[in-house]
């Protein structure tokens, strides 16, 4: 039952809707007992940051007792000079889900709708529902968002639309022309949130993170995160591209001081190693393929994906269960990442990590399959 917010005998009740948010589970990152985990369950490189970063993050050590620069201007700099984009255009966070979060502030309230897709990233839904707005879903095809089923659900209180691509968790993209199609057939009115966690991995033609959109639109913004290929997770740094107005409207409503010193100097490092950044595309490109037809040779498809993760779909054969295979790997030390909130009940994500590591998830998984409840 909601608590009554006028009834002044009370506890201090949260607005409505809050208390319907489900919190976000992430992926595990221990299991009982001693001994080293094989933790691919929340998309982080398993190579790590760039030296320099880590080098640059202690440089800052001995300055921690005074204030960053709450504008992060090296940061916005190097950002702009790298991807070749105007750095007053560009807001950082903590995250880039503070960035998703404060849109949402700014942009969505009790009464307005904002869309995502049916195997969206959830922090969306999150965030809608934290503004006390209307979550809308929209139906995707073949686990990627389906730019039809999209604009079929725009009314005329849609005010924005965040749209993952690639996609978390199923690591499936749209084309340029796709994402174009799609944002000119919504209302000048409503925000499409462009969240570009992985644009890093994508090595296709047909692909573009959304900048060149955000350029030339005052309704489109762009996300991207130094927590994924960059290796800084727990640095906590995301970036927004944006039209000027609404960079405008999140420098005010963001905390002054939102992206800390050693953050910023990290970053702005990571930035200056390529050659750390294409070493880790590499070896992605190299583990997303044979990942693949591996699996699919001991009977695991998966979904085809441009990202650093992979959606495998389990049976639905007693004994080789998504939730069976998860116990079995925990019993080995490995944890991939459940899904079921995600509508995907019958599946496991697993992050690309090592060499040592994906061998030990190829091992065992083929004793899975073998052994549980053979055939
Ligand atoms: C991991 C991820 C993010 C990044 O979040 P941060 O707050 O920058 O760490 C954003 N969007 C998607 C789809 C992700 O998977």
């Amino acid at each position: 039952m909601a608590a009554d917010r006028t009834d002044t005998r009370t506890a201090p009740a949260p607005r409505p809707g809050i208390l319907d948010i489900a919190p976000y589970v992430p992926g595990t990152s221990v299991l009982p007992g001693a001994g080293p985990v094989v933790k691919l369950s929340s998309n982080e490189t398993p190579l790590g940051p760039s030296p320099k970063a880590v080098e640059a993050y202690l440089g800052e050590a001995a300055r921690l007792a005074r204030y960053p620069d709450g504008s992060a201007r090296s940061l916005r700099e190097a950002l702009g000079a790298e991807h070749g984009l105007d750095p007053a255009r560009i807001v950082c966070g903590a995250g880039s889900d503070e960035l998703l979060n404060l849109l949402a502030v700014a942009y969505l309230g009790p009464g307005d709708e904002a869309i995502y897709t049916e195997h969206g990233f959830l922090v969306y839904k999150i965030t809608i529902q934290a503004r006390g707005a209307t979550p809308v879903v929209a139906p995707e095809t073949n686990h990627t968002a389906d730019v039809d089923a999209i604009l079929a659900r725009v009314t005329p209180r849609t005010r924005m639309m965040f749209l993952a691509n690639p996609n978390n968790p199923t690591g499936t993209y749209l084309p340029a022309a796709e994402i174009e199609r799609l944002h000119a057939g919504l209302p000048g009115h409503v925000l499409l949130v462009l969240d570009g966690a992985y644009a890093e991995y994508v090595r296709r033609d047909d692909y573009e993170a959304g900048a060149a959109l955000v350029s030339a639109n005052d309704n489109v913004v762009m996300t991207r995160t130094f927590s994924k290929i960059y290796g800084l997770a727990s640095l906590r740094i995301g970036w927004a591209y944006c039209p000027e107005a609404i960079a405008d409207t999140l420098n005010r409503i963001r905390g002054p001081f939102n992206v800390t010193g050693p953050s910023i100097a990290a970053g702005v490092a990571s930035i200056g190693d390529r050659a750390h950044l294409e070493t880790a595309v590499a070896h992605n490109l190299a583990w997303l393929p044979r990942m693949a037809q591996r699996l699919a040779e001991i009977g695991l498809p998966t979904t085809p994906s441009v990202a650093n993760f992979l959606l495998v779909h389990f049976p639905q054969t007693p004994g080789k269960t998504a939730p069976e295979a998860d116990a079995y790997l925990h019993g080995r030390r490995i944890v991939l990442r459940r899904v079921d909130e995600y509508g995907l009940p019958d599946a496991l994500r697993m992050t690309i990590g090592t060499d040592a590591e994906n061998a030990a998830v190829l091992d065992a998984l083929t004793a899975f399959m073998g052994d549980a409840g053979a055939v």
